[in-house]
Parts: C-alpha cells; structure tokens; sequence
C-alpha cells in the first residue's frame, strides 16, 4: 500500500477537526457563501460570523440587496473594514440579478465577469458552492505549498500563476473531493501552518511536508512588517464613514471637519470616500453616503 499523500492527510485531518464556520453548513446557499468569501478576504473569521449573519438575514437573496441602496450595504457593511467591498458586494447582486435571474451563476467565466469577484473568489464559490474542482488559492494555500510542496518558507508577494498550477497538481480528480481538498489546504493555512508560528509538531502533513524535512531554513528576504493603521488615510477615511453611517441624512462638511485635524489629509480622504463609490456630496456643503435618502420624519 503507497503510503499516504499531502491531501490524503490534510483531507482526512480537515473532515476530523474543520472548524464549525455557519457557511460551512450543508444548507447554506451560494450567495450566503459568496457573501462569505468576500467578507473573508479581509477581515477575521470572527467579526465577520455575526455580520455575515446579519447581512443575511437582510438579504437572503442577491435580488433583496440589489434593491436597496449601496448607503444601505456601506451601513450594514459597519466596520469589517476596506468597505469598498459593499459597493461591489450591492454591484455584484445587481449583475446576478440582470444577468442571471438573480441566481448566482454556477459556471467559473460567469462568475469571474461579476464585479467585484476575483480570481479567488470565483473558484472559492465554484468549489464550495457547487462542488467543482478548481484551485482556490489565497494567501494562506500559496504559503501551505510553498512549504509542504516546494519546501520553501513562504510564498511570494502576489498570486502567480504558478500557484494555481501547483495547487491544482494537488486536487484530486473526483470534484467533491477537491473541493473538500481546496478547503482543507485552507485551514491548514489559518490554523496550523500559520504566517508567523507554524505548528509543525501537530501538523497532520508533518511527514511528508518538504520544508520541515529540509530542517525549516529560515526566509532569505526582510519579514514584512505588519502594515500601520494609525495616522493613515484609511484611519481618517474610517472616521469620515463612521460619521457619515450613523446620519439619517446628509452630513454638513463642517461636521466632518471635526473628526481629523489636518486639513490635507481630510480632503485628502474625503475625496478617495468619493471617488470610491462610497460617498457622495449631497450639495454644496454637506455629504452622504451614496444613494442615501433621508429617513422621514415621523
Ligand atoms: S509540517 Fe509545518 S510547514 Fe509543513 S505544512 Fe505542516 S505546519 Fe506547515
């Protein structure tokens, strides 16, 4: 008997020890998986469970969402962070809707031309939704290969293609079990064979893995250091959204003037809001968020 590979074992330990995500569940629809991936990209499992929760249970379906406003999306969006995702999240259910009938499309050219949805999240929704083999590559399969497979200590900067080339040489031919497969190399990446600390001592592909048998030599190049937040664009443009969220209607710029000093880098800000989709002047003084009508008086 031959023995066991890398996605035999990675596959046997995800089906043992997966971790009990609510998109994981059998039920669950492609869009709810879809909404998921998206979320995912950015921002950690844990705040995203209750806002993909919440978002559908607002929107169950692509058509509910394409019907409201995208100042609705960036509102229910809260704070997961890089918000432009809403925008593209509400752009993409429109184009399911024009284009599909409202159903998320199950063909990977189909949902590669929806906005916003990219290489990995195309063949994410492929294999988890549908079940079909495809490479699903995000940064943590590209380091989880990069390791066990080639026996280096870390993957490069950016996808290549390379990287699906060699995740796909991984799946197994049956569909199913290349998606359980594309599935379980990712969880090996977020919770094992993790960025800074891997756990090779109880790692379940420890005896066929390239890099721990080459005795884990070190990276050749500087570690990335992990990326500031304060005093930058993206923290004044967080407060700028924070304000404009909580309005019921338009925001007067002098408002919006209070939540950062420095007047360049505020306009600054302000106008990457706008020019993102996210923001937009109501007139010549104040600001909202895109498509947003005032709530009426009652
Ligand atoms: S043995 Fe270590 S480096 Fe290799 S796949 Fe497992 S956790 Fe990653």
């Amino acid at each position: 008997m031959s023995a066991p590979t890398f996605t035999t074992l990675v596959s046997r330990w995800y089906q043992e020890n997966a971790r009990d995500l609510p998109w994981r569940a059998p039920d669950v629809s492609p869009w709810a998986i879809l909404v998921s991936e998206v979320m995912l990209q950015q921002t950690p499992v844990v705040r995203v469970v209750p806002a993909w929760q919440a978002w559908l249970a607002r929107w169950p379906e692509p058509a509910a969402l394409a019907a409201d406003t995208p100042a609705e999306a960036i509102r229910m969006w809260g704070r997961l962070g890089y918000p432009r995702r809403a925008v593209r999240l509400r752009e993409c259910a429109v184009a399911i809707v024009q284009r599909h009938g409202g159903r998320v499309p199950d063909r990977l050219d189909h949902l590669l031309a929806l906005p916003g949805i990219g290489t990995y999240t195309a063949r994410a929704v492929a294999a988890f939704a549908y079940g079909q083999r495809h490479p699903v590559v995000d940064t943590n399969v590209r380091r989880v290969v990069a390791r066990a497979v080639a026996g280096e200590p870390d993957a490069g900067p950016v996808t290549r293609p390379a990287d699906l080339v060699a995740t796909e040489e991984l799946l197994p031919a049956e569909p199913a079990a290349a998606a359980l497969a594309s599935a379980a190399f990712m969880e090996l990446g977020a919770v094992v064979c993790t960025a800074r600390a891997p756990r090779c001592a109880g790692c379940p592909a420890e005896s066929v893995c390239a890099w721990r048998a080459s005795g884990q030599p070190a990276p050749a190049g500087p570690t990335r250091r992990p990326q500031r937040y304060a005093g930058t664009d993206r923290q004044v443009r967080g407060l700028l959204l924070g304000v404009l969220r909580e309005a019921t209607g338009p925001v007067p710029r002098q408002r919006l003037d209070q939540v950062w000093a420095d007047d360049v880098q505020r306009s600054r800000a302000l106008a990457a809001l706008v020019q993102d989709g996210l923001v937009e002047p109501a007139d010549d003084s104040s600001f909202r968020l895109t498509g947003d009508t005032p709530t009426p008086a009652t």
